[in-house]
């Protein structure tokens, strides 16, 4: 077990071997994603495959990408990986990109980018277009860009309705975002009827693949009809796609590519009078971290095209399986029409409160994020996850029979607490809760605080509404289980 968290740095500096073995320790308490029990966040293959991406980042991690004239290793990087991606993507050769440190500094900058491009024709009350399911970045990148988010509906398989978008668009809306596919169910909005709408009106399409664009490519390779997503389509201007997601890179790599150099100028940043030199900057990052570029680079090499649909191939299976496992069991539904490698399921039946075989499952040694609207579980599925997929439908059989037999195991745990922040109606109070248990965990000395576990209301106003959310989830909760009961 580690001691109690230090409160300032050591007066005397420790050995290397030291800090090491402590490091060690520390990792004890997190997810156990080595042996395919968490279903979320990280893309493990083995320790072979780690070591590898060590020891590129480790000879490139001093290295600094933020001036690109300066580092030739980490342009080369750069260009061979934007040329692969724009390959894989069917970009013609005017495609072009940027390596960044994540999904989200890529979406964030295709918003920048289109509202820049927008303001060049007089906008300044730019608009954008997402689907419901689209990802949380984008909702960052509206707050953090000032640009207002119309929401696109679902249609019955939790795909964009493109049926609803013509009526979203105006002379503001400077930006349409796809997802291929979106991360709560696996599905892949329709491209190329949102392309073609995009293009007559002449406004840019973003395909969000920050998880699909390193396995899209490769499935379809390994025989498996998709629809139409990438640069194929017509109307799409720009991609997102992950290396440190399906790419297996270390963390901190992702790309943002465009059809062509017109789109991506508006991305770039000059300030030609800083005292401190003439400034150029492609991406949101000032210093550009080169131990990840070299390793997503070393990865894509190590992998090609035959390693990725291996484990595409891997991931499919397990994609499968896991599919038709939960579509067997009567109580449960798999969530839309997913393409892999992400799905989403729910309870059919009022008997079972999916929130509730979560904790089962939980208690199982399983980590599994929850869904909302509507409430279900969720699993991103990777190729070391065929090996347990079996245990994982065989406990959630016996997680579902346990609810079932319990209906009260929803009114606890940790059940209660989703079923709250899900359910609560008025959600200013739920964002003002889960900001205040932020609050808590980024007060000095930092509290963990536990979402299972929520804590005692704190006095004044904040207090108040805490607590008043906390009777009306309370109220929600023991209602629907008095329904439950009725049925
Ligand atoms: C993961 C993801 C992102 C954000 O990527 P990060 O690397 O987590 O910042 C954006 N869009 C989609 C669809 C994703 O799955």
């Amino acid at each position: 077990m580690s001691p109690a968290n230090r409160t300032a740095l050591p007066v005397q500096g420790r050995t290397s071997a030291e800090v090491l073995a402590e490091l060690e320790g520390f990792a004890a308490d997190d997810p156990h994603y080595q042996q395919g029990r968490l279903w979320s966040l990280v893309y493990y293959l083995d320790e072979a495959h780690a070591d590898f991406l060590a020891a590129a980042y480790r000879r490139f991690s001093s290295a600094n990408g933020l001036n690109p004239t300066a580092f030739k290793s980490l342009k080369r990087f750069e260009n061979e990986i934007i040329a692969a991606v724009a390959e894989m993507l069917h970009g013609t050769p005017e495609v072009c990109g940027v390596v960044t440190s994540g999904g989200t500094e890529s979406c964030l900058l295709a918003a920048k980018t289109y509202r820049d491009l927008a303001r060049t024709r007089g906008v300044t009350r730019p608009e954008m277009v997402l689907p419901v399911t689209a990802h949380v970045a984008w909702f960052k990148a509206s707050e953090y860009f000032g640009i207002q988010v119309r929401l696109l509906p679902l249609d019955e398989n939790l795909r964009a309705d493109v049926k609803l978008l013509p009526r979203l668009l105006n002379r503001n809306t400077v930006l349409i975002v796809g997802s291929a596919p979106e991360y709560p169910h696996g599905t892949i909005d329709p491209i190329e009827a949102m392309g073609a709408m995009a293009l007559e009106r002449k406004i840019p399409l973003h395909v969000d693949a920050c998880v699909g664009g390193f396995i899209l490519p490769f499935m379809a390779m390994n025989g498996r009809a998709l629809p139409a997503w990438d640069y194929r389509v017509p109307g799409v201007t720009s991609i997102s796609a992950d290396i440190h997601k399906y790419g297996f890179a270390a963390k901190g790599a992702s790309t943002i590519t465009y059809r062509d150099l017109a789109y991506l100028k508006h991305q770039m940043f000059v300030y030609q009078d800083w005292p401190g030199g003439v400034f150029a900057s492609p991406a949101l990052l000032g210093t550009r971290p080169g131990g990840a570029y070299a390793a997503a680079w070393a990865a894509m090499q190590h992998f090609g095209q035959s390693g990725y649909r291996d484990l595409a191939r891997r991931t499919i299976e397990a994609f499968d399986t896991m599919r038709a496992g939960i579509a067997a069991m009567p109580e449960l539904y798999v969530m839309g029409e997913p393409c892999g490698p992400l799905l989403g399921f729910g309870s059919r039946t009022p008997e079972v409160n999916i929130f509730a075989v979560g904790d089962q499952m939980d208690a199982k040694g399983w980590t599994i994020n929850r869904l909302q609207r509507p409430d279900g579980l969720h699993a991103m599925i990777t190729a070391g996850h065929l090996a347990v997929v079996d245990d994982y439908l065989r406990d959630l059989k016996d997680a579902v029979a346990t609810v079932k037999a319990h209906p009260e195991l929803a009114g606890g745990g940790s059940a209660a607490t989703y079923g709250m922040l899900s359910h609560v109606p008025l959600r200013g109070l739920v964002r003002q809760k889960v900001l205040d248990l932020f609050a808590q965990m980024y007060r000095p000395g930092g509290a963990n605080v536990d979402l299972h576990a929520v804590p005692a209301p704190e006095p004044g106003l904040k207090g108040r509404l805490n607590a008043q959310v906390e009777r009306l989830a309370r109220w929600y909760v023991q209602r629907r289980l008095r329904r439950q009961s009725r049925h």
